[in-house]
């Protein structure tokens, strides 16, 4: 049995003055559950040390150089971070990002000693047209590392993201039953998407969800609380 992992993605919110939240969660997490805050990249030093793993939610690939912008897997691990998002569709859509881009990503984080949880999922265009399953399985294909250890990966439909609206449980199930035949036995297959307190228990009690990146909800401790106490 996997231990379930909730992981927060602030995006681009957040300010020092609302960092204590991470010792509120800290504090009302249960030892059966992992979890984990990726805060925006000037806040992952001040969110350090307050008794929850940060992460990164984006690094570049090379070690150093010129790359107005950028931060480096080397910086963020200096700054504290333990883990890395990468791949998320929000970046794959605004900056252009391509599956070859986020696996050299990925890598770049593993090699550095960071936990890297790589994001796939489909607009709503391509799950209407029934290529759901067919076009994770090419981000997959194209985006994670060879290196399995520690790898993380989170399913986050396109338009689940931010609009309240969620798969079905059975489509959650077929999906992440596509990608354990991808992954094997030993990755941690998040779910992502309008994780809120009150859907949390139905999406983490699919079969193959190990746990939830959550966006919205994860910048209260009482919104995010409630959906690490559903997987426990
Ligand atoms: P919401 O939980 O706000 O829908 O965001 C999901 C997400 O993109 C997490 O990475």
């Amino acid at each position: 049995n996997i231990r379930k992992l909730i992981a927060g993605n602030w995006k681009m919110n957040g300010t020092v003055a609302v960092l204590s939240e991470i010792e509120t969660i800290a504090a009302g997490t249960p030892d059966s559950v992992d979890v984990a805050i990726c805060p925006p990249f000037t806040l992952i030093a001040p969110a350090s040390g307050r008794g929850v793993p940060i992460g990164a939610q984006d690094c570049h690939s090379a070690s150093t150089g010129a790359h107005t912008g950028c931060v480096s897997v080397a910086m963020l691990k200096e700054a504290g971070a333990t883990l890395c998002i990468v791949g998320h569709s929000e970046r794959r859509a605004d900056n252009f990002e391509t599956d070859s881009d986020v696996r050299a990503k990925a890598e770049a984080a593993q090699a550095g000693g960071l936990i890297a949880i790589v994001c796939v999922g489909e607009t709503l265009k391509q799950r209407d047209a029934g290529e759901a399953i067919s076009v994770v399985q090419g981000q997959l294909a194209g985006s994670l590392p060879e290196n399995r250890d520690g790898l993380v990966v989170a399913y986050e439909p396109v338009w689940a993201i931010g609009t309240g609206r969620t798969p079905t449980t059975g489509d959650v199930a077929d999906m992440h039953a596509a990608i354990r035949a991808v992954v094997g036995p030993a990755v941690r297959i998040l779910y992502g998407g309008s994780v809120k307190p009150s859907n949390a228990a139905e999406l983490l009690a699919v079969p193959n969800v190990d746990g939830a990146l959550v966006g919205g909800a994860s910048l209260t401790a009482a919104d995010f609380l409630p959906i690490v106490a559903a997987a426990a």
